[in-house]
């Protein structure tokens, strides 16, 4: 397995063409804007390095029976399914950011099984494809960013009806060796940092779609692949001196439009090419691992948002208030509610025919589903419990600056000492931190994970009640009821 340092340097070693306002960045690795979500990802190394952790954050792999950093792992039972829980939960608690590795693991889960049933139709060869590549990023501890949601253009037409045909990633090119691809996937989690690329369709689709119904994986730095890196609110306060002001310096999430520009895909690494009726069943599968995984990674940042909130009303002295301490009660609620649907899921989970193990798809969706919700109302109490400080405190220049301004010649930095000063023994420095912070994830970048990730990230709420309807089995609630009130007899 890789060290964290090993996993910086092999992205130098790298040839990803990155974009950033409208320029291409070269060293994109030591970017001040970048190099956080990067932090993030090298966690998934050191802490598989851990001895504390190996039992969560490793595994044996069932290809080679080599230990294993368990972002690559397939699930080998629904103890396996708790572990990736549990492991996303410590990973948020540790850089209360996305970490972005989770939607590779999620890809290959998915597509490993897909691709055996796909084969057993059809005498593909895909799954054998799969395996050789899985083979391939286990034995080199690779980063794999799992590429679903195209652009999708007009919403109410399906692909080969769409006017420009790269809306949704497609073929433009069969040879006899691979194919060439067209297109674009969106909001990509990790996608610069990751060494390789997982390509999926985005949703069911129809005969006339085959050329859109495809699925591959490509190196990061294939010709013709280039990432548009996404905006974060307050992302530029990253680029400014100091560290405070943007709450969480070291830490933070990334996304990025990818562009896929006439890419040839070699014939291996193709796990789906045409087989349009399979594209719905990998498109569940995905999802359902990646809205258990919710029930992980958010779980660990309200983890530290709640203790962040805690502390916040004891830098006040407010931390006896019985409303305090009832509202710090609300947000463990929720936040344990989040991590009871992830752990549920996994343990009612089942193997597939190709024998790793997915997720009760019913309760990974009821799992997402909350976390549109929870997030918000423990950032709201998170606020309720901060107070107004968290957005209008003054920036670190200030708290440093030796500018006089008293009339007794104090400068400005003891200026906001003195005022911002919380009960004795709390400096305004720390409370500037612990403000900076809050501010940070429940409306700065890392907001994005926290929040907006938690809407529409692994899908919008509706694509979940869409799978709650389908899975809820009405009929045979309705059923029981019939047959308690003697409906029928
Ligand atoms: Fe992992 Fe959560 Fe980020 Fe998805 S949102 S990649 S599950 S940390
Ligand atoms: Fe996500």
């Amino acid at each position: 397995m890789m060290t964290a340092k090993e996993y910086v340097e092999s992205l130098r070693r790298l040839k990803t063409r990155v974009y950033l306002f409208g320029e291409k960045i070269d060293n994109w690795v030591d970017h001040p804007m970048i190099r956080p979500s990067i932090n993030c990802v090298a966690m998934t190394y050191a802490l598989a390095q851990d001895p504390r952790y190996e039992d969560l954050m490793t595994a044996v792999s069932n290809l080679t029976g080599h230990r294993i950093n368990r972002f690559t792992h397939l699930h080998q039972s629904t103890e396996d399914l708790v572990k990736k829980v549990r492991m996303q939960r410590l990973l948020g608690q540790k850089t209360a950011s996305c970490f972005q590795r989770c939607v590779g693991m999620d890809a290959f889960n998915a597509v490993f099984s897909t691709t055996y049933e796909v084969d057993e139709r059809h005498g593909t060869r895909y799954h054998n494809n799969l395996v050789d590549f899985l083979i391939m990023i286990q034995e080199r501890d690779l980063t794999v960013d799992g590429a679903m949601t195209d652009p999708k253009g007009d919403r109410s037409l399906p692909p080969h009806k769409q006017d420009d045909p790269d809306l949704f990633v497609h073929v433009v090119e069969r040879r006899p060796d691979g194919i060439v691809v067209c297109g674009a996937k969106c909001h990509q989690t990790g996608s610069v940092n990751s060494h390789w690329h997982l390509f999926m369709p985005t949703m069911a689709m129809g005969e006339n779609d085959r050329d859109w119904a495809i699925s591959f994986a490509c190196p990061a730095d294939a010709e013709g692949l280039y990432m548009i890196y996404g905006r974060q609110s307050c992302d530029t306060r990253k680029l400014e001196d100091g560290c405070i002001d943007t709450g969480n310096t070291k830490f933070g999430g990334q996304e990025a439009l990818v562009v896929l520009d006439h890419v040839f895909i070699p014939s291996e690494y193709i796990f789906l090419n045409g087989e349009y009726e399979f594209a719905g069943m990998l498109v569940e599968r995905f999802a359902g691992y990646h809205r258990q995984s919710y029930g992980g990674c958010k779980v660990g940042v309200g983890d530290v948002v709640i203790g962040a909130a805690a502390l916040a009303a004891e830098y006040n002295g407010v931390e006896k208030a019985s409303h305090i301490k009832d509202k710090l009660v609300e947000m463990t609620h929720l936040n344990e509610t989040l991590y009871s649907c992830g752990i549920a899921c996994s343990c009612e989970g089942c193997p597939t025919k190709a024998g790793n193990y997915q997720i009760d798809l019913l309760l990974a969706n009821v799992c997402k589903q909350n976390v549109t919700r929870f997030p918000y109302e423990i950032v709201r109490l998170a606020e309720d419990i901060a107070g107004g400080l968290m957005v209008t405190m003054p920036g670190e220049k200030d708290f440093s600056s030796d500018t006089v301004v008293g009339s007794g010649g104090e400068t400005i930095g003891e200026i906001c000492g003195k005022y911002f000063a919380g009960r004795p023994g709390v400096s305004a420095r720390d409370r500037q931190k612990l403000m900076r912070f809050l501010e940070n994830v429940c409306l700065g970048s890392a907001a994005v994970g926290y929040r907006t990730e938690s809407l529409h990230g692994a899908g919008s709420p509706q694509a979940q009640r869409v799978v709650i309807a389908r899975q809820g089995d009405m009929r045979g609630k309705k059923e029981l009821a019939k047959r308690i009130a003697g409906i029928g007899n």
